[in-house]
Order: structure tokens, then C-alpha cells, then sequence
């Protein structure tokens, strides 16, 4: 049942806008919404007990819940490309523990990438009945050129087939359009980059229709061409854009397309390949190389939301999220603005514009860590309370749960 009324002491709170950290605040709750923020006048309440109206976290950093504006549920980051055997039901409840795994790092909202089977979208109809205290958002299978990259996270299209036909029909309970624009990184040549998969005429025409069906778009792009292409074409965001140039950074800014980096990803190959004695050079310069775009795209006004690619090779669900952080931290961002990327930017990219602020009117989706904000982003790993719409969870309480009652939806 919902506390009709609640109130929180938060020791630190980080509200999501960006604005410093603020010390000592009271956040009151009516029905799951938030009614007001306001400085505790000192001193705290001594003994304010932890109750059903007041929740004492005067020992915590407060801060909107996170989410992770780019993950493949259904994969399994030992083995993206899946494993022998997997049906429907292995897939189900690999997606429902992932699920798990973001939300135990606080992560309440996500936004997939594709799978292959399209698991995700359908996912989410089984979600509903489950009343999850996570938002998923999901592409079904992304689209790509036949015999170019993108197989296990998606469809390419027939051989006569255009893009933009392709979205016209696809169907399933989907809330963005995703479209695989370039191949990956070279890890043995730095800065090699792929031919684009699509042609500006033909993303252009995408994008629209897209647009006309209500969807965002999300393109998987690196390398100035199959960038520009996208920009040119009117995308919403781009995912990973590595070695996109300055030029292309520009035109992000001027134009409000988000970009969402992973550049955690090149730091989990790099370590899959020392795993493997492989030579990790050229790994490593691509990951430095991304961390300077991303600070020069900071300079620039580039909106900048954080995702991770959790589930592909190496990228775990949920602490992927904690280590893209830590490389943003570790560039020269501010906690605050590290944890504007992963809550107020993402909420506009994903369509949640109720969620990842805490300010008044706005949804109670919050978490708490304790210590005070320095801690961040390390302290995730030990969450000491996690609130959705205002309900207090209780992780050790199994909310995704029964994977074998999928009949129906396979
Ligand atoms: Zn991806």
C-alpha cells in the first residue's frame, strides 16, 4: 500500500539538474509525488525513527533513481552472441535477472538496444502484469543491411527492402526505433572506420517515418560518415560515436541530438583481451580517444545521456552503469553532472518526463547511498533504499520472479 503521506531527510541531495549538492534537505511526499524540498532547519531531528511517514536518511546522499539509456536485456554479457539451446524461456528469465541486476544498482529505468528475437518488446506486456518498479523502454530488433553488422541484436532487411518500409511495418509493443549505422571499433587498428550501412536519402526517409509512428530513433554510429549521416537524417540520439570528429559534435550541439557514448565497453574489451594475453594498445587509445570527444562535447553544449551496452561482450547489467560513471568522473566531470547524464538527460530521452528530477510535482523514484556525495559512484554498490512511485522496496524481495510462467507470450 502506498504511504499516502511520507517524508525523507536526506543528509546530501543531488536533485538531478546539475545544481550543487545540497545538505540537510526534507523531501515531502504526497501519493508518490513530491510536494516540496526544503532545507532541515538544524538541527536534524535527533531521533527521528525510521517509520511508515519518515524515512530517515541523514547519513545518505539522496538522488534521483538512475537508468541506463542503452542495454540488451537479452544478452548475456559472457556470451552476447547467445548460448546453444537458448528458446524462449531461457531468454525470459535471463531478461527478468538482468532486470534484477539494474536495480540493484539502482537503475530503475532502461532503454534496449534490440535482440534478435525481439524478447525485450515482448517482454514488457508480461512486466505490466508483474508491476515492476523499473520503466523499460525497447526497440525490438534493430535494422541493418544484409550482411553487415548487427545479427544477434537484430534484423536485417530484405534484399529489396528499404528502411523506411521496414519501420512502416514493424510491429510489437515498442517505444523507439533502433538502426545500426556503422560496424564496431577495429581493436587492432586505431581509428579504422566502417562504410555506413545506409545512405542519407534512406535514413532520412527512416527518421520521418519513424517520426510519423510516434518513435524516436537510436543509431548505433562510429566514424564521421555514418554519423553525419544520421545527424544529416534527423536521428535522436547516437550510441557510441566513436571517432566522430569534432565536425559531427558541432552539429549534435546545434541541433539537441543526445549523445550517449559507452565508452565503459572499450575499457571491458580491453580487459577481455589482457584476460586472453591479447595486446590491448589500440584498445586503450580508442577509450582514451572517446573520453576526449566526450569532454570536448562537454565544452560544445552536447546533450549527453549515460547508457553502457550492458550485455555485450563483457558489459555486465546494472555495475556497467556504476563504471560508466566512474570513467566520466575520472574525465574531470562533477558528481552532479555525472548524475544529470544518468537521470534528467536520460528521463528526456527515454520520454519520462515525470521522472529524473527531484523537485516538486515530479514522481518519488529515488535511491539512497550512504555517505556523502564524494562516495559517488562507488557507494551504488551498497543501496540503502531504493523508493518508486513513491513505495519503498525492499531488494531482497524477489520482484522479478516465476520466469516460467511465459505461456501466452512466446
Ligand atoms: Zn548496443
Amino acid at each position: 500500500m502506498l504511504n499516502k503521506m511520507m517524508s525523507i531527510l536526506a543528509g546530501w541531495l543531488i536533485d538531478g539538474s546539475g545544481a550543487a549538492v545540497q545538505e540537510k534537505m526534507r523531501i515531502d511526499l504526497f501519493n508518490g509525488i513530491i510536494q516540496s524540498i526544503r532545507k532541515i532547519t538544524p538541527p536534524l531531528p535527533p531521533a527521528v525513527k525510521t517509520g511508515a511517514s519518515v524515512i530517515d536518511l541523514s547519513e545518505c546522499t539522496v538522488l534521483p533513481a538512475l537508468m541506463d539509456c542503452h542495454v540488451h536485456l537479452a544478452l548475456l554479457p559472457d556470451a552476447p552472441r547467445g548460448l546453444p539451446g537458448d528458446g524462449v524461456p531461457e531468454a525470459y528469465s535471463r531478461v527478468l535477472r538482468h532486470l534484477h541486476e539494474h536495480l540493484t544498482c539502482g537503475v530503475m529505468a532502461v532503454r534496449d538496444g534490440g535482440d534478435a528475437a525481439g524478447c525485450v518488446a515482448r517482454y514488457k506486456a508480461y512486466a505490466a502484469v508483474n508491476d515492476l518498479p523499473l520503466d523499460v523502454r525497447a526497440s525490438g530488433p534493430a535494422w541493418h543491411r544484409p550482411g553487415r553488422y548487427g545479427q544477434f541484436i537484430g534484423h536485417e532487411l530484405a534484399a529489396d527492402q528499404r528502411l523506411s518500409e521496414a519501420i512502416l511495418q514493424q510491429r510489437g509493443d515498442i517505444d523507439h526505433i533502433k538502426i545500426i549505422n556503422s560496424g564496431i571499433n577495429s581493436l587492432t587498428v586505431f581509428g579504422k572506420e566502417t562504410a555506413p550501412q545506409f545512405d542519407t536519402d534512406e535514413m532520412t526517409d527512416a527518421v520521418r517515418v519513424a517520426r510519423q509512428r510516434g518513435f524516436k530513433t537510436m543509431v548505433h554510429a562510429n566514424g564521421t560518415a555514418p554519423v553525419k549521416i544520421a545527424l544529416d537524417a534527423g536521428c535522436d540520439s547516437i550510441e557510441h560515436g566513436f571517432f566522430m570528429g569534432v565536425e559531427n559534435l558541432h552539429q549534435m550541439a546545434d541541433n539537441r541530438v543526445t549523445w550517449v557514448p559507452t565508452a565503459y565497453t572499450m575499457l571491458a574489451l580491453k580487459q577481455r583481451m589482457q584476460d586472453r594475453g591479447q595486446a590491448t594498445d589500440v584498445a586503450q587509445k580508442n577509450f582514451d580517444h572517446q573520453v576526449e570527444q566526450i569532454q570536448m562535447a562537454c565544452e560544445l553544449g552536447v546533450r549527453i545521456a549515460l547508457g553502457t551496452d550492458a550485455g555485450s561482450a563483457g558489459v555486465p547489467h546494472g555495475q556497467a552503469l556504476v563504471q560508466e560513471m566512474r570513467v566520466f568522473r575520472e574525465a574531470g566531470f562533477s558528481v552532479e553532472q555525472v548524475v544529470m547524464y544518468a537521470t534528467h538527460n536520460a528521463a528526456m530521452l527515454l520520454g519520462l518526463p515525470e521522472a529524473g528530477r527531484l523537485k516538486p510535482n515530479m514522481q518519488a523514484n529515488l535511491i539512497a547511498v550512504w555517505g556523502d556525495p564524494s562516495q559517488l559512484p562507488e557507494s551504488l554498490g551498497a543501496i540503502e533504499q531504493l523508493v518508486y512511485k513513491g513505495k519503498q522496496l525492499n531488494l531482497n524481495r524477489t520482484y522479478l520472479k516465476n520466469a516460467s510462467n511465459t505461456q501466452g507470450l512466446c
